[in-house]
């Protein structure tokens, strides 16, 4: 069974008949990726469902974000969730905006951060209060958003926060699209331009992915670029995460993937060593 709540009552009462708490954050507008956050987080987890508004900036599509919330519980309903947590912003922030918030710090000023200044910051601040109102043991974020999940990761270890950490393999459509509430706004046409990004990231090398982004119409690319997968920084010697951004029509679109690129970085990985100045 499974049950919905809105108010911070209701959770406390739904959470206290659980023996554990594993929550599954989303902002709703529920697909398989999100689904596979339920299945691993396993029966009788805690999806809460809420649309941050600290995290969307000015001229973001706070507004027009796909609210979706009967299909979101037919779908928790359909994976086994005990509790879908539905709250209000005035249910989230209480008394109104946080005064004290998280600062993502310098991860969260690369890439998406420099792209969208202040959304690392509404997006750790909401996923603290997410595990503090729910007091969870343990949580599930998808490779998909990346930095998002390797910024909670950091949050967790420098705030010494209780709550575990896990990560999902980022779901695709069977094209090779990873999966996304915003796929919704894509035009057929924009659909198609739009696999370039999944093409990208799976050409192998950076240098290839830029060159399958540099031939893809209609792809406005925001950054693509080769990171240690923790500290987001660029790498050129060793191997890494790539992560692109691109605006497809007026739809902003990421993805990501581990490479170890070149066979001279594949050796790098298996020797542990680093390579010389090459690429
Ligand atoms: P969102 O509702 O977009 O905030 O996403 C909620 C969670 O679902 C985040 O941890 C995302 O990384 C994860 N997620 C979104 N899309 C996918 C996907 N295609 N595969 C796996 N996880 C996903």
């Amino acid at each position: 069974m499974t049950v919905v709540v809105h108010s911070r009552t209701e959770l406390a009462r739904a959470l206290g008949d659980l023996p554990d708490v594993r929550l599954v954050p989303t902002m709703g507008a529920l697909h398989a990726g999100h689904a596979a956050l339920i299945d691993a987080a396993g029966p009788g987890a805690v999806v809460s469902v809420f649309v941050n508004p600290l995290q969307f900036g000015a001229g973001e599509d706070l507004d027009r974000y796909p609210r979706t919330l009967d299909a979101d519980l037919e779908l928790c309903r359909a994976h086994g969730a005990a509790v879908v947590w539905a709250p209000s912003v005035d249910d989230v922030y209480v008394g109104g905006r946080p005064v004290v918030t998280v600062s993502a710090g310098a991860l969260g000023a690369r890439y998406e951060g420099a792209s969208r200044p202040g959304h690392f910051d509404g997006m750790l601040t909401v996923v603290a209060k997410l595990f503090g109102a729910t007091r969870a043991d343990a949580a599930y974020f998808g490779q998909k958003d990346a930095q998002q999940l390797a910024l909670v990761r950091r949050m967790v270890a420098d705030l010494d926060l209780t709550t575990r950490v896990e990560e999902v393999a980022t779901v695709r459509e069977p094209d090779g699209l990873a999966l996304s509430s915003r796929n919704r706004y894509l035009s057929p046409d924009e659909r198609t331009a739009a696999l370039a990004l999944s093409r990208a990231i799976r050409a192998g090398s950076i240098e290839a992915a830029r060159a399958v982004l540099a031939d893809a119409a209609g792809v406005d690319v925001d950054y693509c670029d080769l990171v240690d997968p923790e500290t987001f920084e660029p790498v050129t010697d060793r191997p890494g995460r790539i992560v692109v951004a691109a605006r497809v029509g007026t739809t902003r679109l990421l993805d990501n993937e581990l490479v170890v690129g070149t066979p001279l970085f594949a050796r790098a990985l298996i020797d542990n060593v680093r390579v010389p100045e090459m690429v």
